[in-house]
């Protein structure tokens, strides 16, 4: 069966995008065929696209590590065709065609049946970056993090995981300081949950000193470098950083007095080889006790005609929300 995807081809060190038509055919092995309807937009698919070799080795490809939609057929007997599905991480987008297609095929242990209580549009909106959001409050929440804490910071509030963050933090009953350089989205994340804001240049000061005032219950980082150590410098007593990104960089420079004066732990957060049985124990939150009202606020509706301009957006830093792309 014809159907339309985002490529990416490689001609030398250039990597050019466009949307070209696919057969069922060129889909790599693998036990569930799903006709996706909705995909989302994320940093790494941003990276994929634009030859990453971190992220994806193999061009021709089609990006899109989140995807949702409608089981065609299936070689595993846990799927039927017609289920409802959403798969994200694993290889998927990466050297696996993904969701910016309109069709892909994969192993049945990296798909999830879309959970009770959550529409597939909604489960794109979040898709990996707003699921990483909550696996990183979940993290936070299993060593200890509450309300009564102290304010959460959340870095790079406005991206994806950020914003996500923020509502989901807000919803939660958290006070949250909210990180971000777009001055002109302050209103944005106030309305999203939002107590205070800083500036990324605020968040970066006192980089050359050992420690800073205990101020915050619990980190959310998406973005390392300076502000990640700013970050744990700043942790009260015995509360914990959440490391999940590094659009500002991957490289930290740090002391262990935090660690070892302040009792304060790092954590780290993947979201992509995270075992599934896991990852459904986060679906099923975000279905339920932790369903976001207000999803819609976040949604920047995407087209694959409008997604190459997008990609370009999010690697300048200039996405706010969520991109979400729907497939016709
Ligand atoms: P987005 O681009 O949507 O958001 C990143 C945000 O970071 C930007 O919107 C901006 O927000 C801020 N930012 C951009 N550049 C800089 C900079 N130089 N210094 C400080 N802040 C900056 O990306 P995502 O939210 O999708 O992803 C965020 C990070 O998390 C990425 O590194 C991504 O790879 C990673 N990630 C990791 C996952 C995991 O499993 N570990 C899963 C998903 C994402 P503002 O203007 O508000 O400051």
């Amino acid at each position: 069966m014809a159907f339309k995807a985002l490529l990416v081809e490689k001609e030398g060190d250039t990597f050019t995008r466009s949307i070209v038509e696919r057969h069922t055919d060129d889909l790599p092995e693998g036990d569930v065929l799903i006709q996706v309807q909705y995909s989302s937009l994320n940093y790494k698919d941003a990276l994929s696209a634009t030859g990453n070799p971190g992220v994806t080795r193999k061009f021709p490809h089609t990006p899109g590590i989140d995807a949702a939609g409608t089981v065609v057929e299936s070689t595993d007997s846990s799927f039927q065709s017609g289920d409802q599905v959403v798969v994200i991480g694993f290889d998927l987008g990466m050297n696996t065609p993904g969701g910016f297609g309109q069709q892909i095929r994969v192993p049945a242990g990296w798909v999830v049946p879309l959970p009770a209580g959550m529409s597939l549009e909604q489960s794109m909106i979040l898709g990996t970056a707003g699921f990483t959001a909550a696996l990183c409050v979940h993290k936070l929440e299993a060593v200890g993090m509450s309300p009564d804490s102290g304010p959460v910071l959340v870095t790079g509030a406005t991206g994806g995981v950020g914003s996500v963050a923020v509502m989901l933090l807000g919803k939660l009953g958290y006070d949250v300081t909210a990180v971000t350089g777009k001055a002109e989205q302050h209103d944005f994340l106030k309305k999203i949950g939002a107590t205070d804001i800083i500036s990324r240049e605020a968040a970066r000061d006192g980089a050359d000193k050992p420690l800073l005032a205990e101020t915050w219950g619990g980190v959310v980082d998406t973005v390392g470098g300076d502000i990640l150590v700013n970050g744990v410098k700043g942790l009260r007593y015995g509360c914990s950083l959440a490391a999940c990104g590094l659009v500002d960089s991957p490289a930290i420079s740090a002391t262990v007095l935090p660690f070892i004066l302040r009792h304060v732990n790092l954590l780290g957060v993947d979201s992509v080889q995270l075992p599934l049985a896991d990852k459904k124990v986060i679906w099923n939150k975000l279905a339920d006790a932790w369903q976001l009202p207000e999803l819609d606020t976040l949604k920047q509706p995407l087209s694959l005609d409008t997604v190459s301009e997008a990609i370009d957006q999010i690697l300048e830093g200039r996405m706010v929300g969520r991109g979400l792309l729907i497939h016709d």
